[in-house]
């Protein structure tokens, strides 16, 4: 019989760029992300300074850790002390268990299907209840597997999201409470609008789920855990940080908001960089790129670099972005193409090929961050960040004195 081929496992997702080393070649020879494991630990760091005295600092490393690589930021953070990691799927739970995390792993998304039920308890992850339904169906499965799994409850506090109505954590909770084989780990909610200046959502928020919790109190229900924070929750101020607090955006150096910048000092982790392909002049008038979207209104110098769309780099910055160069600033210039773009080096005219480009992260004095990528586009920078597709191969600058 023929070996079924297209079941994908996640050690095969996890092969192509996560398994380099540093030192292969060729890694750095078109373009690659750098993710800095100093500025990890830095920002971990940081973050501990200002949580409330009881609570853990929970590290989300869903979407490959907001496309840093999940396995090394994992490792990383957990060096560094954070509690445990959170995931949206079992498979980036199954990822992270065989690249050796043995630290909890909560899975934000719902998982309601026997086989996940299945794989959660294999490989000891912590899902996310929240409807009687899935309750039930974890009980019963794991049962016949004769095995128990910490379970966290969601409740919809207002973000219209995931989890069971606040109104009903009550009997939700008791129903679990009283199912074999499910060990309630936490009770949780997730803040919509933690990002804004004006705090009346969050506060509307918080006060739901100090009533829900009230409620399951009066029902001699005390959940071991408590959470609701995200970044922004966290940065905001220490009420919100009950037991635990879920930290994606600002564990990789970003700021949720404006406002929450004077908080704490974040590094920012990713870098992304390519290499200059070829340089050349190009005479006035002459049409750059796809649909000739730019044409040279005088002699330019142009630097071919080889990093494109499908890298990641969004082809709505085309003739709207920065690069940086030798510590300089350059345009960007004509269409964004699938594997190259076009930079105006006409300031540095001894430019060779080869050299190194920043497109996000700092060269000299300028820094370009993906909160100004957010910027140009209109979107948000958790969205850059995962952008970055895995043909870029993700390299680890460790920290100074450690193998990596
Ligand atoms: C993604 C997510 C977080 C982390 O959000 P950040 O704003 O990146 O810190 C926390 N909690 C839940 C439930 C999430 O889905």
């Amino acid at each position: 019989m023929l070996k079924q081929t297209n079941q994908v496992t996640p050690q095969q997702l996890e092969t192509v760029p996560h398994s380099l080393t540093n030192t292969d070649p060729w890694i750095y020879q078109r373009a690659w992300v750098e993710i800095n494991q100093a500025a990890l630990h830095h920002n971990v760091r940081q973050l501990q300074q200002i949580l409330a005295p009881q609570t853990q600092l929970m590290a989300v490393v869903k979407a490959d850790a907001y496309g840093h690589g999940a396995a090394i930021v994992a490792k990383t953070v957990l060096e560094a002390g954070v509690a445990g990691v959170c995931v949206a799927t079992v498979q980036e739970g199954i990822q992270l268990r065989e690249a050796g995390i043995e630290a909890p792993v909560l899975i934000f998304g719902a998982t309601d299907t026997p086989e996940q039920v299945r794989a959660i308890a294999h490989w000891q992850l912590e899902p996310t209840l929240c409807n009687s339904q899935q309750a039930l169906l974890f009980s019963k499965i794991l049962s016949s597997l004769a095995t128990t799994v910490p379970v966290h409850l969601n409740l919809d506090t207002g973000m219209s999201r995931l989890g069971m109505p606040w109104q009903q954590a009550k009997q939700f909770v008791s129903l679990v409470q009283q199912l074999p084989q499910l060990k309630i780990a936490s009770v949780y909610s997730h803040l919509a609008t933690a990002e804004s200046t004006d705090t009346t959502v969050i506060r509307q928020q918080q006060q739901r789920f100090d009533e829900a919790v009230s409620q399951l109190h009066q029902a001699g229900i005390v959940p071991p855990l408590l959470h609701l924070a995200n970044s922004a929750g966290t940065l905001t101020d220490q009420t919100l940080h009950y037991d635990l607090v879920r930290v994606g955006l600002a564990l990789y150096g970003l700021y949720p908001a404006e406002h929450l910048r004077r908080v704490i000092d974040l590094q920012s982790v990713m870098q992304v960089k390519a290499r200059v392909m070829q340089v050349k002049d190009i005479a006035p008038g002459t049409g750059i790129s796809y649909g000739y979207k730019s044409i040279a209104q005088k002699q330019l110098r142009l630097a071919v670099v080889g990093i494109g769309y499908a890298d990641g780099i969004p082809r709505n910055l085309s003739n709207k972005m920065i690069a940086l160069i030798r510590g300089q600033q350059v345009r960007q210039i004509g269409a964004i193409t699938m594997d190259m773009l076009m930079l105006d080096v006409t300031a540095l005219p001894d430019l060779q090929t080869g050299e190194v480009v920043t497109l996000i992260g700092q060269d000299g004095e300028f820094q370009i961050t993906a909160d100004d990528w957010a910027q140009s586009l209109g979107t948000i920078s958790w969205e850059i960040l995962c952008s970055f597709k895995h043909r870029l191969p993700r390299v680890a600058l460790t920290v100074a004195g450690q193998e990596g």
